[in-house]
């Protein structure tokens, strides 16, 4: 079996600050998305950014 290089993907954020991490907009909790690049809630399904270790849970901008 030919090893990734997905082997070294860990979690981003520790996991103190990721048990009380919610959704700004709803409240729900967050997951990972695919890849551990960012969030994404799991109510309403809104993505968040990870930047060097810190989530960006800004509400998405309005256009
Ligand atoms: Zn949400």
């Amino acid at each position: 079996m030919a090893k990734s290089k997905q082997k070294g993907i860990e979690e981003p954020i520790p996991k103190d600050l990721f048990d009380i991490l919610a959704c700004p907009l709803c409240k729900a909790d967050l997951e990972y998305a695919k890849g551990k690049k960012g969030l994404v809630c799991s109510g309403c399904g809104e993505k968040y950014p990870i930047k060097e270790g810190i989530p960006v849970l800004l509400p998405p901008k309005t256009k």
